[in-house]
């Protein structure tokens, strides 16, 4: 089954290079506008977000690349985004 939303969720995967996650980040300006934020760890930079047109969760994670801290996302299954957001650790992909 094909899914049309905008959002490409069935497009994406979690990045495994710093290439990849750029590449996300991206992606992320483009569809900000379909995201909203469901849950959010400060303190660890985490967060996972909803898109409004298919109801499907997206991660928010950070890493560094240069001198600044960069934002990106990534397509997750989970359900329940506390859940996952307690889980989840910080993906740190390596350069590439
Ligand atoms: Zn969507």
């Amino acid at each position: 089954m094909t899914d049309p939303c905008p959002c490409g969720h069935d497009a994406w995967a979690a990045p495994r290079t710093q290439r990849q996650a750029l590449a996300l980040a991206g992606h992320h300006t483009g569809i900000a506008h379909l995201l909203t934020v469901v849950a959010r760890d400060d303190s660890r930079w985490l967060g996972v977000l909803r898109c409004t047109r298919c109801g499907r969760l997206w991660a928010e994670d950070s890493m560094t690349s240069g001198q600044a801290d960069m934002f990106f996302i990534y397509p997750i299954d989970a359900t329940d985004p506390e859940a996952w957001l307690s889980a989840a650790h910080p993906l740190n992909p390596p350069p590439g």
